[in-house]
């Protein structure tokens, strides 16, 4: 069964976009995966059909309307009915490479993406509803969050990737960065390929890439590296060990 990718959207001219291209545009030639882009307007009720209105208590911008959202979330769950549905906010909880792991093995999802100044509140009691965020910045929509997402559950995909085991050495899925990569020419502007990596010594090769991944995520992403040490010290119910 392929994946689908339902998108709620005020421009489904956006999709598959980017993803109908390359690997993740081979792979919906393929069946792989499906995609509905969904507009937000048809759920509209009024002659106007109007999705957004003034925030309440005042100031700029314009909030987009629970009733409407609600309508087209409802549709959405008919298309594609155990597929999660996740809302695109920078007020949601950072997506991972763990829980891109998780909807890539499911059935498919479901992307409210958000405009103006985003959803009435309400939606997320009213609605089953995950607020994803894609890093702290702001987008004008929640659009090209969509297609990161998409693009990152689609990868994983059984069959899309060439090498099947591409996807497991890379950068978060131990907890880590990836090691850095070199390739021909061997001299380069006088920068020549680490003397080790060169020396066809498998077992050397594996330590120098552990090595710098650890010293990279370490320099780079302390927040990443606290994390990944609080993993080596924890037993396996969760809890703290003393040492
Ligand atoms: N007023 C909002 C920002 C609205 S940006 C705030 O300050 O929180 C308009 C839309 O872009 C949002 O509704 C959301 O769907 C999308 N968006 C912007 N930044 C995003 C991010 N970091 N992650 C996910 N979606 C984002």
């Amino acid at each position: 069964m392929s994946f689908t990718a339902t998108v709620l959207t005020l421009y489904p001219e956006m999709f598959p976009g980017p993803l109908g291209v390359s690997l993740a545009g081979r792979a919906h030639a393929a069946g792989t995966w499906s995609m509905n882009a969904v507009q937000i307007r048809d759920f509209a009720t009024d002659k106007h059909r109007t999705v957004d209105d003034t925030p309440a208590g005042g100031g700029a911008g314009m909030v987009l309307k629970p009733d409407v959202l609600a309508r087209a979330i409802d549709h959405a769950r008919g298309l594609s009915p155990d597929a999660p549905v996740l809302a695109m906010t920078p007020r949601g909880r950072p997506i991972s490479q763990a829980r891109i792991r998780e909807l890539a093995a499911g059935p498919g999802v479901t992307i409210v993406c958000g405009r103006f100044e985003g959803f009435d509140e309400r939606i997320f009691d009213g609605r089953e509803v995950e607020e994803v965020s894609v890093g702290d910045i702001v987008l004008s929509g929640g659009e090209p969050a969509a297609l990161m997402v998409l693009d990152a559950c689609i990868r994983l995909l059984p069959g899309v990737m060439g090498a099947a085991w591409s996807g497991v050495e890379e950068s978060f899925e131990s907890g880590l960065l990836e090691y850095p990569h070199y390739t021909r020419p061997v001299t380069w502007e006088g920068r020549t390929i680490p003397e080790v990596l060169r020396s066809g010594d498998h077992a050397k090769i594996a330590a120098w890439r552990k090595q710098r991944a650890e010293d990279d995520t370490r320099l780079r992403r302390p927040d990443l590296w606290d994390r990944h040490g609080d993993g080596r010290v924890r037993s396996a119910s969760g809890a703290r060990q003393e040492d």
